[in-house]
């Protein structure tokens, strides 16, 4: 099995933290047992050079401390529209680099260039240098392809067949996209969007796949359906993104669609507006029941899981640390930690802990869902009775209605 993260960024993008060098990110990656992670950012001139100093070129990937890498960018469109883009190899860059320059006014300076032209080119340049590409968090309000647009085709045009995939983003899961039938020829992916290297951070979302080869070759047959299988997408839950339901952008009173339509998007307790969510958006443009095959494991990070548990207020708090750190030392790689190692022998090194991945894994807990800006919340529940009376306690703002006296 592989699992892989292929969107972050890297220390020369806005809002990235100094630490997000490739030495950390293939020390980070290997504590969280990613196998092979995007570069990010390759178009930079600063940062492709620092990926060819610290990286081992391969045959199809290129090498660090055991960590795959392969070149990967996010570059934004004239319509603010992000997309993800794979290149096979480094001469693919320099020559795909050679195209966008002509359409960038920041592509020296930015990590995530601005191109200016639409969706439709990019793909169409992209293919040109045999790349892999597609939507990056596509139901995010502000920056994503159903923020602007209603369909795959209002944005790719003629090359909406030649998609490889679709990102999910931290507001949407895999089920939720299947609502869409356009979605049907394309892989899900699940990736972290990381700006700093930290296990909270680095694969907070990832995929896990059987692949031929871990390599661009194995992902772009996977893409294709020529060999291997998407096995797993693994992430937060959706309900925790800032934009989940359709709620006030002031007081983050929420909303059904239907109440927020019928109240002319005005909210009725302040002189807020509503912002539609990411759950109405896709309700919109939904034309079927979900209808997806592949798995989507709902998980935090651990280090989030021992913030819940403790009761810390931040996951880089020194308590978290050490206990992360445990798990780490005995057990190994994360994403094992919170997939696949038994209870029993996660509860030797800490049972509370290993008592909160067992309710993460079975769903035993309460989502308070976000919206209007707000991020939902996690509630960990002592026991079943607990859990149902914090949902009944709850019961609008969890299905994000409208709580009338
Ligand atoms: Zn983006
Ligand atoms: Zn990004
Ligand atoms: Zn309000």
């Amino acid at each position: 099995m592989t699992d892989f993260d292929l969107h972050i960024h890297g220390k020369y993008s806005g809002g990235v933290s100094p630490e997000m060098k490739i030495p950390v990110i293939a020390e980070e990656a290997s504590k969280k047992g990613l196998d092979i992670v995007g570069t990010g950012d390759i178009l930079n001139p600063k940062w492709l050079h620092h990926v060819k100093e610290e990286t081992e070129q391969r045959d199809g990937y290129l090498e660090r401390d055991g960590v795959r890498f392969v070149p990967t960018t996010e570059v934004e469109d004239e319509d603010r529209i992000h997309h993800l883009i794979i290149f096979p190899d480094l001469e693919a860059v320099e020559e795909a680099y050679r195209d966008f320059q002509k359409l960038s006014d920041d592509i020296r300076r930015e990590g995530r260039p601005r191109i200016k032209a639409c969706g439709e080119k990019i793909v169409e340049i992209a293919k040109k240098h045999d790349c892999l590409i597609g939507p990056c968090h596509a139901f995010t309000p502000y920056t994503a392809i159903y923020g602007h647009k209603d369909s795959l085709k209002e944005c790719y045009g003629e090359q909406t067949g030649k998609l490889d995939f679709l990102e999910l983003g931290l507001s949407a899961d895999s089920g939720m996209a299947s609502k869409i039938s356009d979605h049907d020829d394309l892989i899900f992916l699940s990736n972290s969007d990381a700006h700093s290297p930290w296990p909270h951070r680095l694969g907070r979302e990832f995929n896990r796949a059987e692949l031929e080869s871990e390599s661009f070759e194995g992902l772009k047959k996977l893409f294709n359906g020529d060999s291997g299988s998407m096995e797993l997408n693994v992430g937060l839950d959706p309900r925790e993104g800032k934009y989940h339901c359709s709620a006030c952008n002031s007081c983050h009173q929420k909303y059904s669609l239907e109440e927020a339509k019928g109240f002319d998007w005005s909210c009725q307790e302040c002189s807020g507006t509503i912002k539609k969510g990411v759950k109405d958006r896709i309700e919109e443009l939904s034309d079927r029941e979900p209808g997806y095959g592949v798995d989507y494991l709902h998980l935090p990070p651990l280090a989030k899981i021992i913030q819940l548990t403790v009761g810390h207020s931040s996951p880089t708090t020194k308590t978290v640390q050490r206990k992360w750190e445990s798990f780490n030392e005995k057990f190994g790689e994360e994403a094992s930690i919170l997939i696949d190692e038994e209870i029993d022998n996660l509860s030797k090194v800490d049972e509370e802990v290993a008592e909160s991945i067992r309710k993460f894994r079975e769903d035993e807990i309460v989502m308070i869902p976000g919206g209007g800006g707000e991020y939902g919340e996690r509630i960990l529940p002592e026991n079943r009775e607990e859990k149902q009376n914090i949902i009944e306690e709850n019961r609008p703002e969890i299905k994000c209605r409208y709580r009338h006296e």
